[in-house]
């Protein structure tokens, strides 16, 4: 399960909205207990390839957000991105592209602008499979 604030979603799906029309990136830290994630760090980040339909992540900035998440003592849960055109489920490239089992996919998407869509994704073995995303006040 991941738990994340209302608020922390609020800005992500601003962050993602003034991206557009390209995808938005970034990483998520937090507390991990047993099988529950909670964000308290969000990192947003550049997305150096400035597309619409894939994104890659600053690799500078990706540095600096790890040494600060180890400085803070949290954990690194997982990354987001947006997809501005497409369902929020990672894309054959998305899973194509994901080498991390413990991580989690978040996929913002904006298809609908007025009402954005937010999912969890844990993908093993080319297998992409919902996580519980918990929302809190
Ligand atoms: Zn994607």
């Amino acid at each position: 399960m991941i738990i994340l604030k209302e608020e922390q979603i609020k800005d992500l799906f601003a962050y993602c909205s003034e991206g557009l029309p390209n995808e938005s990136c970034g990483l998520f830290a937090g507390i991990i207990t047993d099988d529950v994630k909670t964000v308290t760090q969000i990192y947003y980040l550049k997305n150096t390839d400035q597309s619409p339909e894939h994104f890659s992540m600053d690799v500078n900035e990706q540095f600096k957000v790890i040494s600060q998440i180890r400085k803070n003592n949290l954990q690194l849960i997982g990354n987001f991105h947006s997809h501005p055109s497409t369902p929020s489920r990672p894309s054959k490239e998305d899973i194509r592209l994901a080498f991390a089992p413990n991580l989690c996919y978040i996929i913002i998407s904006l298809q609908d602008r007025e009402h954005p869509v937010i999912n969890s994704f844990t993908i093993k073995g080319g297998i992409a499979a919902k996580d519980q995303l918990q929302v809190m006040e």
